[in-house]
């Protein structure tokens, strides 16, 4: 009988394992394709990659492979996410704060009995959720002598950051997991992220060399946007003495280096300064002394400048790389790799030089392509190079597929699963890019779609468009959105960013705005997200703007009559659209709320103060409602029509406000959605609004407070609460 057991948990064991593949999902910072040699570009000779290249020698190696955003924090919420940016909420690593309690892939492959794991780079802010271990850097981490960060606290460790967490993941893959679940374990990398400090082991390896520099190192930016001039990322006056440069003291031409100093030599014991030093100094003292003399031209300094750059960059990868191979070899020895889908992939590309540039952030392709290998016996044919056009939110619908799991609806990726197969030849025509823009390094907000032979990009702030012919200037170094023979080609991508937008649902209503430049906005934000933390879950939230936080006002009275036995919090805040309230709500005012029921009143400053279109207002209300019942589904959300405002009832504000109530009475389905609509309680009989009811015709009185708390609390007594 036992023995009988046995057998059977064997045998449902190999069952189940065979079934449900492994996912080492091995990821770093910043790889571009070029340096990587499989994807022959100007480095495949010195791109020191051979076991990510066997990766893709053993599996496929995608060459249209994309992100949505291309800047760390966000690309890894779009990968967790399986959405586009706006619609996981971190659009940008300058005050995001990524909102952990969402549906992720990572939760569903748990919730579908896989193991998770996270080790290495978050870069998130918030904890991780959805996975059984995790050992993550803070932030973004350091290369020497790197502190790591469980649930336990906070340890610093003695070594070079890739080697650390190469160990930290064999130790897991090998004594850390159940061995009789499938896994997930993703292993991140911070390398080769600026300030690109490589292992003391390969500090020297390109010493003698001088390696090729790509031909628009010395771009003049003519024939595109303005906006390529204003940013500052550049080789040549961009990059810091001690920081990239790895110059020691203080900075003796500060014409040409900016002032950081190096942070990563500052963490290094005496020992490794002194390896270090010995690599680099001669170099140093070498340059400096022909600096001192006069004798380098600009741009003698800008290539001394590159070659130091490009150098310490690959060197970075060399350790990655490694670290790849020492994960497909354990995963021969121990017999997981038949079963076990190895994936090399980055967070997004990064300039190596081409436009001047290092850095990313641009949906130039340097930047918007991200390297992704992946092998899988039995599945993906050896040596394939598909021609599909992929997207970083691809990866958890394909992922969930390839787990036998569904993605949810909200999903925005398509599963590539049939192009691995072999089954399919593409997923899309084209894919959607957005850049929400940040302080650092000036690069102007931008979207826009790709299809296989064109690119079309939108600049909103000078509302400017570009368009590149990949076919005939890979090197996207003309736009020709103004060339009449384009005009077809511009008419049709232009169509099809509306589509994509459309399908993405992307506008200014339903994309999360922060108004943290005001100082009352801020400080309301703070301490809301604060009330939260010390008071608890709320029984019932109200949600809008200026006519909700007006119960703290005019409507004090009427509150504590309707509302004051109950534990309320009031998020209305002045002067607010939807965009603005789903920034709040993904960014700490909707931590761990689960309320019985919110009131819902937002959209009259949508129309009001920038005109957005009724179908703009409604989707930015819907992503609201789609928000709360993605986090908190038993809350019954109890939506007010908008009210109405201006005195005459053809007044155009009124109208708009007409439409949007129209729109929205779609997502009212008497179960979760509820309507209270207070149309008739304000208006006279011939639909004029009155100053007694409303004296600016846009906000309430005590008095329409009181009839706003009877009926809502009415409604509440109807719903049973
Ligand atoms: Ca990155």
């Amino acid at each position: 009988m036992f023995r009988n057991l046995l057998l059977f948990t064997f045998s449902a064991f190999t069952l189940a394992a065979a079934e449900r593949p492994n996912i080492v999902f091995i990821f770093s910072d910043d790889h571009a394709v070029a340096a990587i040699s499989a994807y022959e570009g100007l480095y495949k000779e010195v791109a020191p990659t051979p076991n990510i290249d066997r990766i893709g020698k053993e599996g496929a190696m995608f060459r249209r492979s994309f992100c949505a955003n291309s800047i760390c924090g966000p690309s890894r919420a779009c990968i967790l996410t399986g959405k586009h940016s706006h619609k996981n909420g971190y659009l940008s690593n300058d005050f995001d704060t990524f909102d952990g309690n969402q549906v992720t892939l990572p939760k569903l492959l748990q919730s579908g009995g896989y193991q998770t794991a996270i080790i290495g780079k978050w870069h998130l802010v918030s904890q991780p959720q959805g996975f059984d271990h995790w050992n993550i850097l803070p932030g973004q981490g350091n290369y020497y002598n790197p502190q790591f960060i469980t649930a336990q606290g906070t340890q610093k460790h003695e070594g070079y950051c890739t080697d650390l967490i190469t160990d930290f993941s064999l130790d897991w893959l090998k004594s850390g997991r159940d061995p009789k679940k499938p896994f997930l374990l993703m292993c991140q990398h911070k390398a080769p992220h600026r300030n690109w400090a490589p292992a003391l082991r390969h500090i020297g390896m390109y010493k003698d060399k001088t390696l090729p520099q790509p031909a628009s190192l010395f771009d003049d930016y003519a024939n595109r946007t303005g906006a390529l001039k204003t940013q500052r990322m550049t080789i040549a006056k961009d990059l810091s003495w001690g920081h990239d440069m790895n110059f020691h003291g203080k900075n003796e031409f500060p014409q040409h280096f900016n002032n950081l100093p190096n942070g990563e030599y500052a963490r290094m014991d005496d020992e490794q300064k002194k390896a270090w030093d010995a690599v680099y100094e001669p170099e140093n003292q070498a340059f400096l002394a022909e600096m001192r003399a006069g004798k380098l031209s600009e741009k003698q300094i800008t290539e001394w400048k590159y070659q130091r750059y490009i150098k310490n960059y690959l060197l970075s990868i060399k350790a990655v790389d490694e670290s790849v191979g020492r994960i497909l070899e354990y995963l021969e020895t121990s017999g997981l790799a038949k079963n076990t889908i190895v994936i090399y992939s980055s967070d997004q590309g990064f300039y190596l030089g081409e436009h001047g540039w290092y850095d990313k952030r641009w949906m130039f392709e340097e930047s918007l392509a991200m390297p992704f290998l992946i092998r899988w016996p039995g599945v993906v044919k050896p040596g394939t190079k598909p021609e599909a056009m992929i997207q970083n939110i691809d990866y958890a619908p394909t992922f969930l597929d390839a787990a036998g799991l569904k993605a949810t609806a909200h999903m925005q990726g398509k599963s590539f699963l049939p192009v691995l197969q072999g089954k399919q030849e593409k997923t899309r025509e084209a894919i959607y890019y957005a850049y929400y823009g940040e302080n650092t390094h000036n690069v102007a907000q931008h979207d826009g779609v790709r299809t296989e032979t064109h690119k079309l990009m939108y600049f909103p702030a000078t509302k400017e468009w570009q368009l590149f012919d990949l076919v005939k200037d890979p090197q996207e170094m003309k736009s020709i959105h103004n060339d009449p023979a384009y005009a077809d080609v511009l008419a049709a991508m232009q169509k099809q960013y509306t589509t994509l937008r459309a399908e993405y649902e992307v506008n200014d209503a339903a994309v999360p705005k922060d108004r943290l430049k005001e100082k009352w906005w801020s400080a309301r934000h703070q301490e809301k997200v604060q009330q939260l933390k010390l008071k608890g879950n709320p029984d019932l939230v109200f949600l809008g703007d200026s006519i909700t936080q007006g119960w703290e006002g005019k409507g004090a009275e009427a509150f504590a009559k309707h509302f004051g036995e109950r534990k309320t919090l009031n998020i209305g805040f002045s002067g607010d659209r939807t965009e603005h309230v789903l920034w709040r709500l993904y960014n700490g005012e909707w931590n761990d709320v689960n309320p019985k029921a919110v009131n819902l009143l937002i959209g009259t400053n949508n129309t009001g103060q920038v005109k957005q279109s009724p179908v703009e207002t409604a989707m930015g209300v819907r992503l609201i409602i789609d928000f709360i019942r993605d986090r908190s589904p038993d809350t019954k959300i109890i939506l007010n029509s908008v009210f109405p405002r201006s005195a005459g009832k053809d007044d155009e504000l009124r109208k708009l406000n007409d439409e949007v109530n129209r729109l929205c009475a779609a997502y009212v389905d008497d179960k979760h959605v509820f309507l209270l609509d207070m149309t008739n309680e304000y208006l006279q009989a011939d639909g004029t609004l009155s100053k007694e009811v409303m004296p600016d015709l846009l906000h309430l009185n005590a008095a329409s407070y009181e009839k706003w708390g009877t009926a809502l609390s009415a409604k509440l007594k109807e719903l049973g609460l």
